[in-house]
């Protein structure tokens, strides 16, 4: 496991960091502890889909030299705004592969949100890069194109996942034969305790109203329906290379344990702290060193008691569903993923229940016929597939 992991950074110089999705929440605390770190940082590009003013203001303030805006027309506008300065306005995928693929930058954090994550994060660890990565949709669509890349010893991942970098720190001097369980804590979401009639009615307010963390909107429904878990079931199975019957799911509504580890000795390590994920971006900035953080101290005396509660599949079929994708393997998940996406979409919109959700997405996967060990090309076909199935499927629930 050390192999995997171990990652020599010399703190002689002034380091280069790149974030893609800057504008977003794991993007802007990614700045937020660069803030405090100082001047040990230079952020050399930043980028976002559509949030052009946001975009501006980061580009101006940290005098990037590339800002990447995914729209086209907006991209136009944000060179207007920006011709008084040096900073290079670049625009569309193609641009978002090639800031990732720069070859003098320290970190790439990849903070965009859902499967268009996939291209940039390959691109960075194609050109050797180190890359943080937040975005976990990447690694379940294409977990087996990343593992080849890093196999041929191109580039290497710090999980920024608060889950995957517990267990990253947890299992880091350890082999992968000492390990006998992945213990992955879920906060269960607003419904852990909701009866399973209940959940007919619940309404998008709701499904945004995390007890826990502050985080985007996709994620957030993902946490309501539990569907994050089942990504992150994915995520680790390829991150640290354990079968789906070693990774285990336990419902930790307080969320002070990020996640834990069973060696072979019955031994369990956890990795504990307040729910803060900037303690997890920080971690994987200046590793393998610590340093003082803006992160609060946790008070346990004020936590007073954690629980564990075993997961319910019934109620969250999502968990279910994940694991059989996981399982089956080959462009299952990316069939998951990507059906996940449309109806997250749908559910924001108003357009579909929540309970509609899951029923979307299994209707999807039953019409999917396996690939398996499936090239990158049939990998992004799937995911264009899955989509399409996905918004026909709606129109008929
Ligand atoms: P967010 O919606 O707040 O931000 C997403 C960012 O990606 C924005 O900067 C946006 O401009 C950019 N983006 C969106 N669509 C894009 C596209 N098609 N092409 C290029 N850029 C695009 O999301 P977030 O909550 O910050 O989550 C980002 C990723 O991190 C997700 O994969 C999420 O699962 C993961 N994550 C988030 C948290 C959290 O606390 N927010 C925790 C763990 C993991
Ligand atoms: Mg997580």
């Amino acid at each position: 496991m050390s192999d995997i992991f171990k990652i020599y950074r010399s703190e002689q110089y002034m380091k280069k960091i790149l974030i893609l999705g800057s504008t977003g929440s794991i993007g802007r605390q990614t700045l937020q502890v660069i803030d405090f770190l100082s001047e040990k940082w230079e952020v050399t590009a930043l980028t976002a889909n559509t949030n052009i003013d946001l975009l501006e203001k980061q580009a101006r303030y940290y005098n990037v030299k590339f800002a990447v805006i995914k729209d086209k027309e907006l991209a136009y506008k944000l060179k207007k705004r920006l011709r008084n300065t040096d900073i290079e306005v670049k625009t569309g995928l193609k641009s978002l592969e090639y800031v990732a693929g720069l070859s003098d930058i320290d970190l790439i954090v990849n903070a965009i949100v859902g499967a268009a994550g996939l291209k940039p994060s390959i691109a960075a660890l194609k050109a050797g890069n180190l890359l943080g990565l937040a975005n976990k949709e990447s690694m379940v669509m294409g977990g087996s194109i990343i593992n080849e890349i890093l196999g041929k010893n191109k580039g290497k991942i710090l999980p920024i996942d608060s889950e995957h970098n517990a267990i990253f720190q947890i299992i880091e001097d350890h082999e992968q034969k000492e390990i006998k369980k992945i213990l992955l804590t879920a906060s269960g979401g607003p419904f852990l305790n909701l009866s399973s009639e209940k959940l007919e009615q619940v309404t998008v307010a709701q499904a945004l109203n995390h007890p826990n963390w502050d985080m985007g909107n996709k994620i957030t429904i993902d946490s309501a329906t539990m569907m994050n878990k089942g990504l992150e079931v994915i995520e680790a199975h390829w991150l640290f290379k354990q079968s789906y019957d070693k990774i285990k799911v336990v419902v930790h509504p307080q969320s002070i344990i990020h996640s834990m580890v069973e060696f072979k000795d019955n031994a369990i390590m956890a990795e504990m702290g307040v729910s803060d994920m900037r303690l997890a971006i920080q971690n994987v900035i200046t590793y393998p060193k610590r340093y003082a953080s803006p992160v609060k101290t946790l008070d346990l005396f004020s936590v007073g008691q954690l629980n564990f509660v075993r997961p319910d599949f019934n109620k969250f079929p999502a968990l279910r569903l994940a694991y059989q994708a996981g399982k089956e393997g080959g462009s299952f998940p990316a069939v998951l993923n990507a059906a996940n996406e449309v109806a997250v979409q749908k559910f924001l919109k108003k357009e579909i229940s929540y309970l509609q959700i899951t029923q979307l997405i299994e209707k999807v996967m039953h019409k999917h016929k396996n690939i398996n060990e499936p090239q990158p090309s049939e990998l992004f076909a799937v995911d264009r597939w899955s989509r399409k199935v996905a918004r026909e499927v709606a129109e008929c629930l």
